[in-house]
């Protein structure tokens, strides 16, 4: 270790965003897939993984598929094919709108155009970051025709589901969720991943568990986990030939990832424990501090503090430029930025995050609706291109907010030194 100007040392290793924690059951379970030559998208490893999902989350069916985002895929094309039969194959949303969260990952909202539809962004409320009810209402109200939701629980915090599940039954739409981010959060008691008419969670290496990739589609109906697993094998009938009637998708997890996954979830809630401590020392070691974490609603909503974030008071910050790829700032005393933290934390070998950038914001979605809960809020939103002035919510919460090093690989001694080093940026 050497010592950098602020005092602190850098750390000899990479303390990371989030990254897989392994704790040997995984291996073994890889290896009886060996032993069994059970080496292709059937076996063990696969049933017992998708009954383990389902008996946590607490669901009928898991059906264990390549990713998140195929699972993604598969739940709006459910969606599409029930809210508008006899579309062409591979365009169930062909000409459809579908009210999308706006701040999230663009895999929640890109299977919505693998499907032909036109992904339009809700707007985001502050209490929890994700869709906000109010914004949707009001998407209602200038979109009528609208039949589908696809909504994220940022961060692994859930969003207001009562009010929005009311919106969306109020207009007769049907909701996909995508609990990527929150599997283990609960609301009210009740899991993220069981709201929907489609659930979707994901194994991606960055996840809460993983199987270094995978994701599962669940539900409470044995129709639909049968027709996702025969679209995610590419759709063959039952015949004594390769025989089809629809159009399929090789989006089957592996028995050999699934095994990963399997024994990943013998420790699911002890990595929910320790992302809540990471979590609740951030939000000790803050104090005084003009920051904010991500927030939730106590006593309604428990997260699985997936990601730990803070958001920097408006007085409080420096300023910050940031253009299509680039972002610069002009440090000033008592005053800091998501850009020169996460500068500084890089340059003490620590990795923190930008807050995902809107979805309204990013180029391959400019042509696309956006509301919030004022109306249509496109023009706004685009001005503040020119002005510097973020003229929503989301805009702002990706201005002044990032995502700290949340990695439960990360001791409690270096989650002190990574506070002090963010206290040091606002002297
Ligand atoms: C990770 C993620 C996905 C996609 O999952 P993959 O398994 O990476 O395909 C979808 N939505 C959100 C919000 C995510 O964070």
């Amino acid at each position: 270790m050497f010592q950098n100007n602020g005092g602190f040392s850098r750390f000899e290793k990479t303390v990371y965003l989030a990254s897989p924690k392994m704790h040997g059951e995984e291996l073994s379970y890889v290896e009886d897939a060996f032993r069994k030559n059970w080496l292709s998208t059937v076996g063990e490893n696969i049933d017992e993984m998708e009954k383990a999902a389902a008996q946590f989350v607490g669901c009928g069916y898991g059906v264990g598929l390549s990713c998140g985002t195929a699972a993604l895929h598969l739940a709006v094309k459910l969606a599409g094919e029930r809210l508008y039969p006899g579309s062409r194959p591979g365009r169930s949303l062909e000409g459809r709108k579908v009210f999308c969260s706006d701040m999230t990952f663009d895999a929640t909202v890109n299977p919505v155009v693998y499907e032909g539809g036109e992904p339009v962004f809700i707007g985001t409320e502050y209490g929890t970051w994700n869709m906000d009810p109010a914004a949707l209402e009001k998407a209602f109200e200038l979109y009528p025709d609208v039949k589908l939701v696809v909504a994220a629980h940022l961060y692994g915090t859930p969003g207001k589901i009562d009010e929005l599940m009311a919106v969306i039954r109020r207009h007769g739409a049907l909701l996909v969720e995508d609990a990527a981010e929150s599997l283990g959060a609960t609301y009210k008691g009740k899991q993220t991943g069981t709201f929907g008419d489609y659930n979707v969670i994901s194994f991606n290496g960055n996840k809460i568990i993983t199987g270094s990739t995978g994701g599962m589609f669940l539900t409470d109906s044995l129709e639909d986990a049968n027709k996702v697993r025969k679209l995610s094998t590419q759709a063959r009938e039952n015949a004594p030939w390769y025989q089809h009637e629809e159009l399929g998708y090789n989006y089957r997890i592996s028995n050999i990832i699934a095994g990963i996954i399997r024994g990943q979830f013998h420790h699911l809630q002890e990595h929910i424990d320790a992302k809540k401590a990471i979590y609740e020392r951030y939000e000790e070691g803050f104090k005084g501090l003009p920051v904010s974490m991500n927030p939730y609603e106590k006593g309604i909503a428990e997260p699985n503090f997936w990601l730990s974030c803070i958001l920097i008071d408006k007085d409080a910050m420096c300023r910050q430029v940031r253009g299509e790829k680039e972002a610069m700032y002009r440090p000033e005393p008592g005053k800091s930025c998501p850009t020169e933290i996460l500068e500084t934390l890089a340059s003490f070998n620590a990795q923190g995050r930008p807050i995902w950038k809107p979805m309204h914001a990013q180029p391959i979605y400019r042509a696309n609706g956006y509301v919030t809960a004022d109306g249509y809020a496109r023009a706004r939103s685009d001005a503040y291109i020119d002005t510097g002035v973020a003229a929503d919510a989301a805009m702002d919460i990706f201005e002044r907010g990032l995502c700290l090093p949340s990695d439960i690989n990360m001791t409690a001694e270096q989650q002190d030194v990574i506070i002090r080093i963010i206290r040091s940026c606002f002297e």
